[in-house]
């Protein structure tokens, strides 16, 4: 089969491995041979069970996820986990420490502070979210509950390159944007969740890897619903999950597996990004504001030399079958997002774009 697929640098909803919607459609309304969509299947049927099962373990296959941890699957976003975190764990001392580096954590941090007392450990708002803080400027609260950060600000494409070293409080970082793009090791996180529309699957979905000593502990007005622990007992199953939705993620999964896993993508993001960089920072026309060290490989936001130029830019690119460059609307300007399924030859096309608009524009 050959598609007819443009290159979407879309931030999410992103864009979605070829071979996984081509499979999808296959199986839309005849799931091997059913006679029916796998969406029209009970969530409790054997068949919808071993592919949320093997969607889980695939998962865990990919990312080494020690045993001592529970993955859910859950509802409402990663936006629902800024509450659903400070309602299951803020609950020893009732504080909690936010590392803010962009606006998805900085809006982390606001939804805890209805909760109990959400401190800001670091912020580099300062600096317009320009970088990461280092480990040095981390003021840490021994007695917190956890510590809350987002290894990849979506945003304003900033990345930490170190895992931050919280002695004994839980880790609890926001993957959305990074998941599955390079290895990590699960052992030094407390929880791990990520939006599914970014590197996973289709929005609404939400991946939690929560080491099992932190379930149990949700404050009682805790809704049934928000409480990982029902969540987990329940194998993601509490009420009726996403089915399609996981069903896709399982396919996404497969995917990565087939290619090798996260080493090899991760080799292939690390090219495509230092690719991307190596020519905006050459360009003389294009510019990145991150700091060097805390460049995103998902999300690569950069400036035209005159702002002018930003509206046919994105009109240009997007007839030429590059989709979705425009920054985001607090920011302007213009970002890529170079997520896994983005494959190598759209960051081709893209930078061939570039230096030819820069040609006639500069
Ligand atoms: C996209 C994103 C979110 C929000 O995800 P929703 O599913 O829309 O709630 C949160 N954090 C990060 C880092 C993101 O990239």
């Amino acid at each position: 089969m050959s598609t007819k697929r443009a290159f979407n640098f879309c931030a999410g909803p992103a864009a979605l491995p070829t071979p996984v919607l081509e499979k999808a459609g296959l199986e839309l309304a005849d799931w091997h041979g059913k006679g029916l969509s796998i969406m029209e299947m009970s969530h409790r049927s054997a068949d919808v069970v071993a592919v949320c099962d093997k969607a889980e373990q695939d998962l865990r296959d990919l990312m080494a996820i020690p045993d001592n941890y529970k993955v859910l699957f859950m509802q409402g976003g990663a936006s629902s986990q800024f509450s659903m975190i400070p309602l299951n764990l803020m609950t020893g001392s009732g504080k909690a420490d936010y590392i803010v580096t962009g606006q998805w954590s900085k809006k982390a941090w606001q939804e805890a502070k209805r909760y109990g007392n959400a401190v800001v450990a670091a912020s580099t708002e300062s600096n317009n979210f320009s970088s990461a803080p280092s480990q040095a400027e981390l003021v840490l609260s021994p007695d917190a509950d956890y510590v809350h950060y987002c290894p990849n600000e979506t945003i304003g494409g900033v990345a930490f390159d170190y895992i931050p070293d919280t002695g004994d409080v839980p880790l609890v970082a926001d993957f959305s944007s990074v998941l599955l793009a390079e290895p990590l090791d699960v052992s030094r996180f407390g929880m791990i969740y990520a939006g599914a529309q970014k590197n996973i699957g289709p929005a609404g979905l939400c991946v939690v890897i929560i080491r099992e000593d932190l379930l149990g502990k949700a404050q009682a007005c805790t809704p049934t619903m928000f409480d990982y622990k029902v969540c987990a007992d329940n194998a993601s199953m509490y009420n009726t999950p996403p089915t399609y939705s996981w069903y896709l993620a399982g396919l996404v999964f497969e995917w990565l597996k087939d290619l090798g896993g996260v080493d090899a993508i991760a080799e292939i993001n690390h090219r495509k990004a230092k690719r991307l960089y190596d020519y905006i920072d050459n360009s003389g026309f294009y510019a990145n504001p991150v700091a060097i060290a805390n460049r995103s490989i998902m999300n690569v936001p950069f400036t035209l030399a005159d702002s002018k130029l930003d509206k046919l830019f994105l009109q240009e690119s997007e007839a030429a079958g590059l989709l979705n460059l425009a920054g985001h609307r607090s920011v302007g300007g213009m970002r890529a997002s170079i997520y896994n399924a983005v494959p190598e030859e759209a960051v081709t096309a893209l930078i061939d774009f570039m230096a030819d608009f820069a040609r006639r524009n500069g």
